[in-house]
């Protein structure tokens, strides 16, 4: 069956489906099997009426994808953003399928979304909205079934209005329904670091490989969010030099080196990079083609192109956003053989670990300390990382189809186990 045509049909799905068939045929998949493994299994869509502070009532639509519940309850973050569709939650939440499987994890993937610019809104406002979001698809989620957590537009207050939502339509505290809360309710120490910390680690390893140090290391940041600025936090720290940096209003770059505490206190307190002085004014285009050690995507998808890749003069692309880089740039950059590629599936993988470390403790009522947390979370990466070198060793492909081809092949062994019913 082809999915591009269903009613996820959307340029960034087929990506993800393009990407799947690749795998799936290194895989030699049989076709039944290979559209059930493909296929999301359900999504529900709902209508958000938000009283805004005007008094005037405002719906909003609002989305929330199961791709995968065979290998575990799912799990996958909520976006909101004005350019939201149903057929990007649904390859996010493809994705997520794969990533979870990839790095060992029993979940399967999710996501959710809700078009809406949140930028715009209130507090007042976004806790509303936030709340009617999960009291509309309370009866698909559970922390058995589908556990959301924070993506673009989303963070930890936003998970607090939804945990405390849910623990009341439940009738009790129940902080296991969603990851990426304050700590103060049940958040694991860790987790808003978690998914820059993975980055960085990777970015690390993949540079050792390649005999570069951390002196020798400029970066380049498109996205200054949780991931972007925890990415960039981590890898100055580290000793790298963060020459380039941006948000949706642009970029600042300098030579030199961005202080990031400086750029991202200024970010905070002006909800933007609009402005800053830390370095010379750049847009987005050109801050993804500035010559750099590692250019990290960090915002949202489709950022790599066919016009882009040729021009791009990095050694290292390390995808800390999901699906930044088209089917049309993925072959450019193959053909060029001058850049390693670490793809999102793996790249992110930090911050769905340590949500999974953060269920974990919710369960079992039991927390751990933060060291405990990146100890286990760097043992995670480092397993996944000799995984996925051995299986582009093996199959002579790209490390995005061999990091695919080990997620999608537990998925589809485990939906063959557990047989079809009826
Ligand atoms: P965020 O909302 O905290 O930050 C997003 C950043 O991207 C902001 O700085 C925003 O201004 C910027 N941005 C938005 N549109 C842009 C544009 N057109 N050009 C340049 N910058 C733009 O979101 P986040 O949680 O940091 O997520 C970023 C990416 O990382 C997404 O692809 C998300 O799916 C992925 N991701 C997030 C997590 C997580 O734990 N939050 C985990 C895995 C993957």
């Amino acid at each position: 069956m082809s999915l591009e045509h269903t009613i996820y049909g959307s340029p960034v799905f087929q990506q993800a489906c393009r990407q799947f068939d690749l795998a799936a045929d290194i895989l030699e998949m049989e076709p039944g099997l290979r559209d059930r493994t493909k296929q999301p299994r359900r999504c529900v869509v709902v209508t958000l009426p938000v009283r805004l502070d005007s008094g005037k009532i405002e719906s909003f639509e609002g989305y929330r994808v199961q791709h995968n519940l065979s290998t575990g309850p799912a799990k996958g973050g909520i976006r909101f953003h004005q350019d939201v569709t149903l057929g990007e939650v649904a390859a996010l939440a493809m994705w997520m399928s794969w990533k979870c499987s990839l790095v060992g994890l029993p979940f399967g993937g999710a996501k959710g979304g809700v078009v809406v610019n949140a930028r715009d809104m209130s507090p007042q406002e976004l806790e509303r909205l936030s709340r009617r979001y999960i009291q509309e698809i309370a009866p698909f989620i559970g922390p058995q079934v589908d556990i959301p957590a924070p993506d673009v537009g989303t963070n930890e207050q936003v998970m607090a209005w939804m945990m405390d939502t849910y623990s009341n339509h439940v009738g009790h505290y129940d902080p296991g329904i969603i990851t990426g809360k304050p700590i103060a309710l049940g958040g694991s120490l860790g987790r808003r670091e978690a998914t820059g910390e993975g980055v960085a680690w990777f970015t690390k390893a993949y540079l050792a490989d390649l005999g570069i140090k951390a002196a020798d290391t400029t970066v380049v940041i498109q996205g200054f969010g949780n991931v972007g600025g925890e990415t960039a936090l981590a890898l100055e720290s580290w000793g790298a030099k963060i020459i380039g940096i941006s948000d949706f209003t642009g970029g600042i770059t300098n030579p030199k080196g961005i202080n990031v505490r400086e750029a991202l206190d200024y970010s905070a307190k002006n909800r933007s990079l609009q402005g800053c002085t830390g370095g010379d004014p750049v847009n987005n285009a050109e801050l993804l083609e500035l010559p750099c050690t590692v250019l990290i995507p960090a915002a949202l998808e489709r950022v790599i192109t066919r016009e882009n890749a040729p021009r791009l003069r990095c050694r290292l692309l390390a995808e800390a956003a999901n699906g930044p880089t088209t089917n049309e740039a993925d072959k450019i950059i193959a053909e060029r053989g001058d850049i390693e590629l670490i793809p999102d599936v793996l790249c992110n993988s930090g911050g769905v670990i340590v949500s999974y470390f953060e269920w974990l403790q919710n369960l079992q009522n039991y927390y751990w300390s933060k060291q405990e947390v990146f100890e286990k979370l760097h043992r995670q990466l480092a397993q996944a990382k000799t995984a996925v070198d051995e299986a582009q060793a093996r199959h002579q492909c790209s490390r995005r189809t061999a990091a695919l081809v080990l997620g999608i092949a537990r998925v589809a062994d485990a939906k063959a186990k557990r047989g079809l019913f009826p």
